[in-house]
Parts: structure tokens; sequence; C-alpha cells
């Protein structure tokens, strides 16, 4: 380890700090420790980093603003963070540029600032964009991946920009190589004319708009988020996948009478039957046993096998 550290010092463009906890670095506020946190400064430094632990076999874990992770009690060997890569730049004609640590709240701060609308019903998502991209995070009827149309992706060999087509992009789901993370995203922007041709355009591409109606379309999603969700209590959102368009998991949840069920300090939420919250002191034990016993219910009462949406690090193979 001591040796791994002193190498990875010796990269430029990289911040390396050792065991870091991880617990503040996510939403439900679990975790042990990363053997190894590592933050690039510039792409340069991601670079360099993914060519070395590429070159060695090391496995690493890419860490967004952990809002959709359950991080094992016992800590994970190495983690990467992006949260220095978060500039926006416009490229008048050829996109929107965002870097993949950037958060979803400031990108759509520059999109009020700047007078662009279509990504807000996303507003009080708490992820980073890297992670809303490798989850597709969606709400309200869109899905980031549908205003995407370009990612910069960062591998041991380098990064290489990628065009979006197809069904790249699915429920919960994108298609990023394996062995690579994004670094990077262009969104697609429409000026005022095309606006006016291509009604659909609001649902894909950012489009111009006052600043006075993205504000307000925020407000809207905002109010609405804090009348269903616990946003007092640490979460990672929703648990559970959605079984298929028509069966939503918290009422299958909530079916089964688990509502407020509580093991230790995990507790399934009064308010929304998909979240579990940490009530102060639960450990990343208490929330997978809870993730268990809540599948096993629903399984048992309705015949519905639920699936996580949530990411669990839990693998051996990953402390050094
Ligand atoms: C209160 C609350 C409300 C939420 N509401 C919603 C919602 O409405 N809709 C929704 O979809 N989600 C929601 N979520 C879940 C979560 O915010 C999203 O999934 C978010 O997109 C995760 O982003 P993140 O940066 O926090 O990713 P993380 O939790 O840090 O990581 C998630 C996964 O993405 C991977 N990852 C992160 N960055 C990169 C990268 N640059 N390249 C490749 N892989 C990467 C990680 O390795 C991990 O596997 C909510 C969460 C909370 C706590």
């Amino acid at each position: 380890m001591q040796q791994l550290l002193k190498d990875l010092r010796r990269i430029d463009g990289l911040i390396v700090e050792e065991n870091r906890p991880l617990a503040p670095l996510t939403t439900m506020r679990v975790g042990g420790t990363a053997g190894c946190f590592l933050k690039p400064t510039s792409l340069n430094g991601l670079e360099g980093l993914l060519n070395y632990l590429g070159g060695r076999q090391i496995p690493y874990k890419v860490l967004g603003n952990g809002s959709n992770l359950i991080v094992s009690d016992e800590g994970i060997g190495v983690v990467i963070s992006l949260s220095r890569l978060k500039r926006i730049y416009a490229r008048p004609g050829a996109g929107l540029y965002v870097e993949a640590g950037c958060t979803i709240s400031n990108l759509l701060s520059w999109c009020l600032r700047n007078g662009y609308s279509g990504i807000e019903p996303l507003a009080g998502i708490p992820g980073s964009l890297g992670g809303a991209l490798f989850m597709n995070a969606g709400a309200n009827g869109i899905s980031i991946g549908d205003f995407v149309e370009g990612l910069c992706v960062t591998t041991s060999e380098g990064s290489h920009w990628i065009d979006i087509s197809g069904d790249f992009f699915r429920y919960r789901k994108s298609d990023i190589p394996t062995g690579g993370l994004i670094s990077a995203a262009r969104f697609k922007i429409m000026d005022e004319a095309r606006k006016m041709e291509d009604s659909r355009a609001k649902n894909s591409a950012m489009v111009p708009a006052s600043s006075k109606e993205v504000l307000q379309n925020i407000r809207n999603t905002m109010w609405k988020r804090r009348s269903t969700q616990p946003l007092g209590r640490p979460s990672a959102g929703c648990v559970f996948r959605n079984p298929s368009a028509e069966v939503a998991a918290w009422s299958l949840i909530a079916s089964c009478g688990l509502q407020g069920k509580r093991i230790r300090d995990a507790q399934v939420s009064e308010k929304h039957a998909n979240f579990i919250v940490n009530l102060g002191k639960a450990m990343s034990q208490d929330i997978l046993s809870l993730i268990g016993l809540i599948k096993k219910r629903v399984w048992d009462e309705t015949g519905v096998y639920l699936k996580e949406e949530v990411i669990v690090w839990d693998n051996e193979k990953q402390r050094l």
C-alpha cells in the first residue's frame, strides 16, 4: 500500500489521500474508508492515473456524489473521485460540454443563468453528471441520457469521444464500455428556430427559455419532490427499480405493510416506501439486511422479485 501511495503521488494533476472515510461522501452516510482516495485535478491527471492502475491491474471504484451508493462497512481499496473535474463550457454551434464531476444542481444553475430549459424535471437529484449518466438518472418522465449526444470515456489507454445512438441509455442503465469511466458529456442545444420546428425538442435537448421560466420549472419540481420524499434524512433515493412501467416498487412495498419497518437505525421510510432512511447510526449491514427482508416479503406476498437500483460497494477484491 505504501509503495502504491508513493507511486501515485508522482502523477501530476492528482491528489492522493490515505484512509479517507467514505460515509460523509455518501448521502446514505454509511461505509468504511477508502484505503487510497484519488482526486484527479485535470483530465491528464485522470489519464495518468488510469494508465498506472490499468498497467498493474489494480481494481478501483469511481465515486460520483455518492447518492446512489451503499458502501461496505469494511471499506474499499482504491476510490477515484472526479469532484475536481466540474467545468461547464458552451461552444457556439457545437453543443454544451460538461465535465463528469459537475453536479446536476450546478448544471441547473448554469441553465438558469444562461436561459436554457430542458432538464428542470431532474432538479433535486443529488448526483454528479458522471453518476447520473452511468445510472441514466431520471424523474418526471425524462432521463438525463435523452439530452446527451456524446460522451468522453477515459480508460487506461486514454480518452475518446463516443457518439450516442440507439438504446445506449435505458431505464436506469447505460452502456458505458467496461473498464472506462465517463469524464465529460456533450449536451444537445437547440436554437430558437429549430425549437419552433421540432416540438419534441424540449424532451431531448436544451432549448432557449427565459430564466424566469426555468426558475419556475425548478421550483415546481422541488415542491413535488419535497412533498413526496423524506429529504430530511440520509438516504440513497429509491432503493429498488420499478419492476415494470405499470408497477411501481413503492406500491408493492407499501402493500406488504413494510413502511416504518426497522433494522436498528435503518428504516423503510414512512413517507416513500421505496426509500430506506438512516435514522442516525445505521451501518451498511443494517441497510443490506433491510433490503433482504423487503425482497423476501415482497416475493412471498406478491410473487414479484425486486431488483436493487442502488449500487452496493461490497467487493472483497476491492480491498488492498
Ligand atoms: C434524496 C434522493 C433523491 C433521488 N432522486 C432520484 C431521482 O429522482 N431519479 C434518479 O434516477 N435517481 C435519484 N436518486 C439517486 C441518485 O441521485 C442518482 O442515481 C444519481 O444519478 C447518482 O449520481 P452520483 O454522482 O451520486 O453517483 P454515485 O452514487 O457516486 O455512483 C453511482 C454509480 O455510478 C458510478 N459512477 C459515478 N461516476 C461515474 C463516472 N464518472 N463514470 C462512470 N461511472 C460513474 C459509480 O461507480 C456507481 O456505480 C436520488 C437520490 C437521493 C439521495
